[in-house]
């Protein structure tokens, strides 16, 4: 592949304000793009319509042009391509890969809680800390399935990763950032340390990992760079791109900003949003500065991750 056809993006959820974090990736992914002659695509990924708003997703777009940040096409709203992901979504039930799972969260927890008591261990959790759905409906027949929704139980479409894995015997990918514990290189991927993960809920037919692997495959996306906190993510974004037929991107897992105590930036934190520090006079060159990179573009920080791209960025 030669370096102009690289697509690269950001693709953040309009529920808050960007912070440092997202500034680092987001011109980090830019400078990818324009040194490389390839392009750089804005998403929107606004599934979760209770709290991504129109007022969050203008504040990004402001947000990213402040940085001398622009986009080589309109932005991709998830909102506006559910279709999309309903095609997906029906293409695994077609092969019996997702199955109605009815346990509420309340029920999980009832249930892990339950068992951590009379067990005197733990449940499992996943890599995000969440404990593993216990997929007591998984084994449910047909029948029992049709009843419980035609009566109007709540459920979510879960992947049946069991079978789902006997279909994908190996899986893995090529890390050319690195893992929060400094793994790079050939990675195996590990998705059973996410159970049955949600792929669509009743009134939205996807979930983040669905519409993330759907929007990447449909927009050519070639390089996927993102902070480390979604490497172990991929594991299960590489399964359903095997089960979708759709060829993998490069996988580069970028450090994250931490705030001064140390911790992951959240858009709950007012003082490092984007919005507080421009209104505090900050200007573009000073946010480049905090993150780490040259307050102009095309210093040593984006080159050292263009050189880890390998010979296919410079072809
Ligand atoms: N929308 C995700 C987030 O805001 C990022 C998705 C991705 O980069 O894969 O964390």
């Amino acid at each position: 592949m030669s370096a102009k056809d690289a697509v690269f993006r950001f693709a953040p959820s309009p529920n808050g304000e960007l912070h440092l974090g997202h500034a680092y990736s987001a011109l980090v992914n830019h400078e990818l793009a324009r040194q490389t002659g390839g392009r750089f695509l804005l998403r929107h990924e606004d599934i979760d319509l209770a709290r991504c708003t129109p007022a969050f997703e203008r504040q990004v777009e402001d947000d990213l042009a402040f940085l001398g940040i622009s986009w080589d096409e309109k932005p991709r709203r998830q909102s506006e391509h559910m279709a999309d992901y309903a095609a997906a979504l029906e293409a695994l039930a077609a092969e019996e890969l997702v199955y109605p799972a009815f346990m509420s969260r309340g029920e999980i927890r009832a249930f892990v809680d339950r068992y951590e008591s009379e067990e005197g261990r733990s449940w499992p959790r996943d890599p995000d800390g969440a404990p593993l759905y216990p997929g007591l409906d998984r084994h449910a027949t047909t029948k029992e399935r049709e009843r419980r929704m035609s009566e109007g139980e709540r459920f979510a479409w879960r992947l049946d990763l069991e079978r789902a894995i006997e279909r994908v015997p190996a899986l893995g990918w090529d890390e050319y950032g690195a893992s929060p514990l400094g793994e790079s290189g050939p990675i195996v991927a590990r998705p059973l340390e996410w159970g049955d993960v949600v792929l669509g809920r009743m009134d939205v037919p996807t979930s983040y990992h669905l519409s993330v692997v759907v929007d990447d495959a449909l927009q050519g996306i070639t390089d996927v760079v993102r902070g480390r906190d979604l490497f172990y993510a991929t594991s299960i974004h590489r399964l359903l791109q095997e089960l979708l037929g759709f060829s993998p991107p490069r996988y580069h897992h970028h450090p994250l900003i931490l705030g001064e105590d140390g911790r992951k930036l959240s858009k709950s934190a007012r003082d490092t949003s984007l919005k507080s520090l421009r209104e505090s006079g900050m200007t573009a060159e000073d946010i480049r500065r905090m993150v780490g990179l040259p307050g102009r573009p095309g210093g040593s920080l984006s080159e050292e991750i263009l050189m880890s791209r390998g010979s296919s960025a410079t072809g």
